[in-house]
């Protein structure tokens, strides 16, 4: 069956309509699917604007998302509340002596506690000078000392100050 005016109109309508070439081929009768097209071609209707088949998209590059805005209600890490000095030691006052003054580092002996009480630059500064057991310092205050974590406070403390009780011992000594 060849192509005529009618059947090539027919062709031309259906093509825009965007049935494909073979469903184009069925409607003709006596045409296979292959003579459509070459026929399409020959009318030079090949890019037609509305395919049936829909065109392959082009691939798309994924583009890297923007970073999401943070949500105001999103939970923040909130900064660890600064370590609060809590004081382990008995809260001892300097004993007073028979002297009626605080052990300082004149009247400080062996026999005496040498924990260090307040702040060795102030005048109301003094040490335990309750009996001491073993070692340095009294029973209460040993306890206190060999306390790790009351070692890693002391130490924490400041250096300053033993450095200056250091100075006060060794005039003591004297
Ligand atoms: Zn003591």
């Amino acid at each position: 069956m060849g192509w005529t005016d009618e059947r090539v109109a027919l062709l031309k309508k259906l093509w825009a309509e965007g049935l494909s070439a073979s469903q184009i081929a069925k409607l003709l009768t006596g045409v296979t699917r292959n003579a459509v097209i070459g026929k399409v071609h020959r009318l030079g209707l090949a890019g037609r604007a509305t395919p049936s088949r829909p065109a392959k998209r082009p691939v798309r590059v994924a583009r890297p998302r923007p970073a999401a805005p943070a949500s105001p209600a999103a939970p923040r890490l909130r900064p660890a509340a600064p370590a609060v000095y809590q004081a382990e030691a008995p809260v001892l006052e300097p004993l007073v002596l028979d002297t009626g003054a605080t052990a300082t580092v004149l009247t400080l002996n062996d026999r005496m506690c040498k924990w260090p009480i307040g702040d060795p630059a102030d005048n109301t500064f003094a040490f335990c000078g309750r009996a001491a057991c073993s070692g340095p310092y009294c029973a209460e205050h040993n306890r206190v000392a060999y306390q790790p974590s009351a070692q890693r406070k002391r130490r924490a403390a400041g250096e300053a100050g033993s450095e200056e009780l250091r100075r006060m011992l060794r005039y003591a000594s004297m």
